[in-house]
């Protein structure tokens, strides 16, 4: 049975939440395998709107949603998505969501450490979420996280707390934070951990036996490939792994239970935060983009840098995370613009490169080579077939097909889960 593995192709903000929604109709568990709440999926569903960072987006179709050992998790974060969405009438059981027990936790501390440091002078900013994602990775890879399966043992608290607080306050003392209490911080958890045992689960185990008994699994990825901590564009990226390979260790199946790895893709390009951005628009293009795509963070707010299509990052993003076929979301974005551009290589320092190099000064000196293409008048919103699109947006997708040396499963054309355009199926066996 095909399982399916969704990715971001580029910096984030690609459109994955109607597409994972789309998608998690025809699957039987929806898995989060890294990444918390630094995360912002919007799913329209009729006229209602919900917006998710930790939860999986299968949540809100009743389907069994999972929250793999990849994922940091803020509990107080949790429970306030949870009452949320529950004010919004979606049901959330221990029956239809399970948390892995071996998942980190990120503390308090995590968001403030974060957010000193992003506020601190004396280091550049990465243009962080706040959310305190990179400390709690640290802390995790350090060997001094609290898991999930430690709350419910206080004197495994006690002891984890005493490990983590040797490390922290030093470095609060260092950074002109006040210290933190033990005894608060246990106290804390007490009270929060009898709120998240009931959905503590071996997910491991419980994704294990649903393969076996050939249900489908939708892995649901967060952030995109040029956020990924190994081959985006460090320093400026997030601290987990976001490409496909880490659906099978960020949930505990191997990596033969990622059947189609289907990559999404925005027409054009954005990214928040800081870091190298080649086809970055300064003009009223990049404005025409933010107005009309609506390029404003969910989780923070903030407007996102929007430049042309660049080729040559998806072509890489695509080979790293082996995907099968893409999602091309928010084409109408591009509707009316009388001339688009490709960017399909660099210029470093007059030689033409074909793919991002790795180290950070040249990533910051690569100029666009762009390619222009004839745009489109009429509007591509809403089509739900190839023959609703005007023929200069088919040769626009095409051209972009055969750059990126990957095929179109999917064209997305508006927030609403019908406006698709279905060419190959993923979840076909
Ligand atoms: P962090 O994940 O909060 O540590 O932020 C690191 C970088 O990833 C920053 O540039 C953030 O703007 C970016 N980032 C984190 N989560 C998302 C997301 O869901 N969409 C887009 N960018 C994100």
């Amino acid at each position: 049975m095909a399982n399916v593995v969704v990715v971001g192709a580029q910096w984030g903000d690609e459109g994955k939440g109607k597409i994972v929604d789309w998608l998690s109709e025809r699957a039987d568990v929806i898995a989060r395998f890294q990444g918390g709440h630094n995360a912002g999926h919007t799913l329209v569903v009729g006229n209602q709107v919900y917006k998710l960072s930790l939860l999986p987006s299968g949540i809100v179709r009743g389907k069994l949603s999972v929250i793999g050992n990849g994922v940091v998790l803020d509990p107080w974060a949790l429970m306030e998505e949870i009452a949320r969405l529950e004010g919004q009438g979606v049901r959330i059981t221990p029956e239809n969501l399970m948390i892995a027990e071996n998942a980190p936790l990120i503390l308090p501390l995590h968001g403030e450490l974060d957010r000193a440091r992003e506020s601190s002078t004396a280091v550049a900013k990465i243009g962080t979420t706040g959310r305190g994602i990179g400390p709690a990775y640290e802390d995790k890879v350090g060997r001094r996280a609290i898991r999930v399966a430690d709350l419910f043992d206080p004197a495994t608290v006690a002891q984890r707390i005493e490990r983590l607080l040797t490390h922290h306050n030093a470095l609060r003392r260092g950074l002109g934070l006040p210290e933190v209490d033990a005894t608060d911080l246990q106290a804390r958890l007490e009270e929060i951990a009898p709120k998240l045992r009931p959905y503590a689960a071996p997910v491991w185990k419980v994704l294990n036996e649903a393969r076996r008994a050939g249900k489908r699994i939708l892995f649901e990825g967060a952030q995109g490939s040029l956020l990924d901590v190994d081959f985006g564009t460090y320093p400026y990226v997030t601290s987990s792994t976001t490409l496909a390979g880490q659906a099978a260790t960020g949930t505990g199946l191997g990596p033969s239970a990622a059947g189609f790895v289907l990559g999404i893709v925005k027409a054009y390009t954005t990214r928040v935060g800081e870091g190298p951005f080649a086809a970055e628009l300064h003009d009223e293009i990049g404005e025409h983009l933010r107005t009309v795509g609506h390029e404003r963070g969910t989780v923070t707010g903030r407007n996102r840098r929007c430049g042309w299509f660049d080729a040559v990052l998806v072509r890489q993003t695509c080979a790293l995370s082996g995907v099968n076929g893409i999602a091309l979301t928010k084409m109408d974005v591009l509707d009316g613009l009388s001339e688009l551009k490709i960017c399909v290589a660099y210029d470093l320092d007059g030689e033409r490169l074909d793919y991002l190099p790795t180290a950070a000064d040249a990533q910051a000196r690569c100029k666009p080579i762009y390619e222009t293409i004839e745009g489109w008048n009429s509007s591509t919103a809403g089509a739900r077939s190839w023959a609703d699109l005007p023929a200069q947006a088919i040769k626009y997708v095409r051209r972009i097909e055969e750059l990126i040396q990957c095929p179109v499963a999917l064209v997305s054309t508006s927030p609403e889960r019908d406006d698709t355009i279905l060419v190959t199926d993923p979840f076909a066996d």
